[in-house]
């Protein structure tokens, strides 16, 4: 049996050309594209995804819905909705934990092996990182420990300093 802390890897880069059955969005809640990761993820994927979010219509805070991966190397894209972070003391933590435990079943449901995470809601959303990768690494960690899929998660932290606050977290885990 492999380790848990094994199928978690953190690495710095861009999630648009990453080569994993799915890749997540931090989407909006009306699936309406935007800046950031997200419109990263439809202009290096296409009109297809888009359409695709069209019709799904949309994705209340803490959901996540699946569309294809147009022309990105990823089959799907998972699209998920973090919270904003106001202060901390309007339910954020929880929020942005089920936006992660959504992305994974969605993943676990389809029998998808590996997917790849942005640090959800710490751009435009304003959590803070620490805290946020808090949250990200210890619900990605409890999940993998009662399912084998995804066998693989990798985070893609788009700064040098995201990647060292997510490395410190991933240390206080086991
Ligand atoms: P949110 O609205 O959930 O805060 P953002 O897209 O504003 O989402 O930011 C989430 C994180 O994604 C930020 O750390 C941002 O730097 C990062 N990011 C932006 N573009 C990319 C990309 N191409 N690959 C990976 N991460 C990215």
């Amino acid at each position: 049996m492999m380790k848990i802390i094994e199928r978690i890897e953190l690495v710095m880069g861009d999630i648009t050309l990453e080569d994993a059955d799915a890749i997540v969005n931090a989407a909006n809640s009306r699936l309406a594209g935007g800046g950031g990761v997200d419109g990263a993820i439809h202009r290096a994927g296409g009109p297809t995804i888009m359409e695709e979010c069209r019709k799904i219509g949309g994705c209340p805070t803490g959901s996540a819905v699946i569309t294809s991966g147009g022309r990105l190397k990823a089959r799907f894209v998972i699209h998920t909705v973090g919270p904003v972070y106001r202060g901390g003391g309007r339910g954020e933590a929880e929020l942005l934990a089920r936006a992660y435990r959504s992305s994974l079943e969605i993943a676990r449901d389809r029998a998808l092996q590996t997917m790849a995470f942005p640090s959800i809601s710490t751009g435009v959303y304003g959590y803070p990182v620490k805290e946020a990768s808090r949250i990200a690494l210890k619900t990605v960690y409890e999940f993998l420990k009662t399912n084998d899929m995804p066998s693989l998660v990798r985070f893609l932290l788009f700064s040098q300093s995201d990647l060292e606050t997510y490395m410190a977290a991933f240390k206080e885990l086991a």
